[in-house]
């Protein structure tokens, strides 16, 4: 298996026929690039897959695709399956970032090349490159947008105003760019009580949202409304994806929110998932992150095709993905804030959503 990997990694310089024509022993055809995604649950996943596969085919790679369902155990076992396998290289979207220490050694020991997807997979050497967005531009994104609307921001409103916050999966790396990120942009605010926490849970340990799961967001902002909101209103909500947003709304609808008399707060995401595009839309969300996954998959595929060719992969951040094992260099792209009044541009003139799927 080694021969042959170190083979494929030298995809032109091997195999030199007798004629002296370069004929490649391992054709990138022959080439198998396993794609282990986290989980079906969540839209944005289906189409990273879908796009990851395109990609490839696309660059001349064979593909092999597996969703973990949002268990690390069961992806850990993926993964060692296309080891066997005898893939050329993997791309990982990581379901918790410090599982797959020990699989990553495997696929170093088989000279399988590894491209960390979107989230960065830590405590591991053997990870060469990162294809991401500016997760604390993601962060930022969202809390400027809350600071923006509520007025704060160009000082046309003091406030107090009453904000809650929600963060991502504790396991998941992106989880604290994205709200250290808001912070930042909240914290001037929170300093001067322009925006109060009634429930004082600030720090992320205290926001953070298991696998990312919208109930487990719905019942946390129920005991929410129970504890601190039954003589106050609540005008913001800080919201890290489009899955917890819908959860988050379930609970304000069923505590009346949304009526004539008691108006939603602002709720922000991230995906700008069709659900929610379509929430934006009826005036519920009220804003979301948009990440072109089209865009992601491309860099990824790039990426396979520089290292399986021994070159170096376009890169354009060498400082701030620490891994706990080295610095992996990485490719980052730009996320988009999305509301009611860009969406039609940004995501139906791009092709991201086509126009009949928000009839
Ligand atoms: C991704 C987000 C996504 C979240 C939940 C994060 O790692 O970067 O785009 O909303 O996972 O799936």
């Amino acid at each position: 298996l080694a021969a042959t990997t170190s083979c494929a990694l030298l995809l032109t310089a091997c195999g030199q026929n007798s004629e002296g024509g370069s004929q490649e022993s391992k054709d990138k055809k022959d080439l198998t690039i396993g794609i282990s995604m986290p989980t079906k649950s969540s839209e944005r996943w289906i189409a990273d897959g879908g796009n990851m596969t395109a990609s490839l085919k696309k660059s001349g790679f064979l593909t092999n695709l597996q969703y973990g369902e949002d268990d690390p155990d069961q992806q850990v076992a993926q993964i060692e399956n296309m080891i066997t396998q005898g893939v050329d290289a993997l791309v990982v979207a990581a379901i918790n970032g410090e599982a797959l220490s020990n699989v990553l050694q495997q696929a170093a020991d088989a000279d399988i090349p590894v491209i960390s997807y979107d989230r960065l997979i830590l405590g591991s050497p053997h990870v060469a490159y990162y294809a991401s967005f500016d997760n604390k531009e993601v962060g930022k994104l969202q809390a400027t947008y809350i600071v923006e609307k509520l007025g704060l921001k160009d000082g046309a409103k003091k406030g107090p105003f009453n904000i809650e916050l929600f963060a991502g999966s504790n396991d998941d790396n992106n989880t604290k760019y994205f709200f250290n990120g808001a912070m930042e942009v909240l914290k001037p605010y929170l300093d001067k009580k322009q925006l109060v926490v009634r429930s004082q849970q600030t720090e992320l340990a205290q926001v953070t949202t298991l696998r990312w799961d919208g109930g487990t967001a719905q019942k946390r902002m129920d005991d929410l409304l129970t504890s601190s909101y039954s003589t106050a209103r609540i005008d913001a909500v800080l919201s890290p994806y489009d899955g917890i947003s819908i959860g988050i709304l379930s609970a304000l609808k069923s505590d009346d929110y949304g009526s004539p008399a008691k108006p939603l707060p602002i709720v922000t995401g991230q995906d700008a998932e069709l659900a929610s595009v379509k929430s934006i839309i009826a005036n519920q969300q009220t804003q979301t992150v948009y990440k072109d996954t089209r865009a992601l998959a491309q860099v990824a595929a790039n990426m396979v095709t520089a290292v399986l060719d021994g070159k170096k992969p376009e890169t354009n951040d060498e400082t701030t993905y620490d891994n706990g094992k080295k610095v992996i260099p990485a490719y980052l792209l730009d996320p988009i804030s999305v509301d009611k009044s860009n969406y039609r541009k940004v995501l139906v003139d791009s092709g991201y959503i086509k126009a009949e799927e928000l009839r």
